[in-house]
């Protein structure tokens, strides 16, 4: 029974492939995902179901279209195989007879997942449209994990996306400024911007998590209220961050009740769910733009992205993260940021070495990185432990 379940889990997840495979070639297109049929690009001839198999198809033709000998890339099969190995490894990790509906959340999450770190590696672009809504489904599904699963309750989900996103935004804040050369940004939006990410980085540092989300709270409204960006300069608010983080590191904010983990944890809150709100704010107003004019404006270009100012990383890899971060909590989310910097590297000085320059962007690292950790994260922290001797 449990062999013939994986199995049936695992045939769903090639064909799931075959239309992540469809949905990463159309998407960034701004086509439909569902219609029309497949066609060959070739001859344009529509694809039959038989042609449509997962991997054997491509197998059976040797790698080329029916008709007219056009190649098909080995990715698509190649896709459609690690879908039906990521939906076995699954089903067999978390038996349905044992904890009951926890699979479902985790197959549609690590579907969307894989899918933006795909359309990700072509085109550098996250879509909204896939990473915010993957933060709920990590969020909301954590309702249906069996306690017993080992996975994050809703709220360590609620709090591993908001300390993913922190961790990626005070990245971009801090990296950004260095590229700047420590000038201000020229960004002004509003009633939503940056400038409650950096409010909230700044109170959550020395007055943790509940400080951080009033005083975002705060500069939103403000702004809302004087119907223009209410700001400080950035600099200067990363001045006293930093001032703030030797504060909490010698142990000081300690005297009015705040620990170092919780300043630590109340700045990556606070800045990351304030990343998060705002990002779902403005792509609420680009879908409502993309409503009235037509075709609809590129679906990743938050306007936070913006052009022309230097970033460190992408906005985009701030959601992505969120995502992670419900999935794994917060521990499990670090040490999947961590083996894809590693990651990361090691593919650069591979690049180096064998003479590829294609640049490969973060957020299929952080991917890779978060599923390794998910895998093998205890035994890596047990082995590193081990090593340390403790
Ligand atoms: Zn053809």
């Amino acid at each position: 029974m449990t062999a013939a379940w994986i199995a049936l889990v695992a045939i769903v997840g090639s064909l799931i492939g075959s239309f992540a495979n469809v949905v990463v070639y159309r998407w960034p297109r701004g086509e439909s995902v569902v219609r029309p049929r497949s066609r060959c690009p070739g001859c344009g001839r529509t694809l039959s179901p038989l042609d449509l198999v997962p991997v054997l198809s491509w197998l059976a033709l040797r790698g080329r279209c029916r008709t007219c000998g056009a190649r098909i890339a080995v990715r698509y099969p190649l896709v459609e195989a690690g879908f039906a190995l990521a939906f076995g490894t699954l089903a067999w990790a978390y038996p349905i007879e044992r904890f009951g509906l926890t699979l479902l959340p985790l197959l549609l999450l690590v579907s969307m997942l894989a899918m933006a770190a795909l359309i990700d590696l072509d085109t550098y672009l996250l879509p909204d449209g896939l990473t915010l809504p993957a933060v709920a489904v990590g969020i909301v599904g954590a309702w249906a994990y069996h306690p017993a699963a080992g996975l994050p309750t809703p709220a360590e989900a609620a709090v591993g996306a908001a300390i993913a996103a922190g961790v990626l935004v005070l990245i971009n804040r801090l990296g950004g400024l260095v590229l700047r050369r420590l000038r201000d940004t020229e960004e002004r939006l509003w009633p939503f911007s940056l400038d409650a990410v950096n409010v909230a980085a700044l109170a959550g540092m020395l007055g943790g998590r509940w400080w951080a989300l009033a005083a975002g709270l705060a500069q939103v409204v403000l702004s809302g209220l004087a119907r223009r960006p209410v700001r400080l300069p950035e600099p200067w608010v990363y001045a006293l961050w930093l001032t703030a983080l030797i504060v909490a590191l010698g142990g000081w904010t300690a005297a009015w009740g705040v620990g170092l983990v919780e300043a630590l944890a109340g700045s990556l809150i606070g800045a990351g769910a304030f990343a998060l709100l705002g990002a779902a704010w403005w792509w609420a107003v680009d879908l409502r733009a993309s409503e009235t004019r037509k075709p609809p404006a590129e679906e990743a270009g938050a306007p936070e992205d913006d052009e022309g100012e230097p970033v460190a990383m992408g906005f985009g890899d701030v959601k992505l993260a969120a995502a992670l971060g419900a999935l794994l909590g917060t521990t499990g989310f670090l040490v999947g940021l961590l083996l894809a910097v590693v990651i990361g590297a090691v593919v650069g000085v591979a690049q180096r070495l064998f003479g590829g320059s294609r640049f490969v962007p973060f957020g299929p690292f952080l991917v890779v990185g978060a599923l390794l950790a998910w895998a093998f994260g205890d035994a890596l922290v047990a082995w590193y432990l081990d090593l340390l001797g403790v």
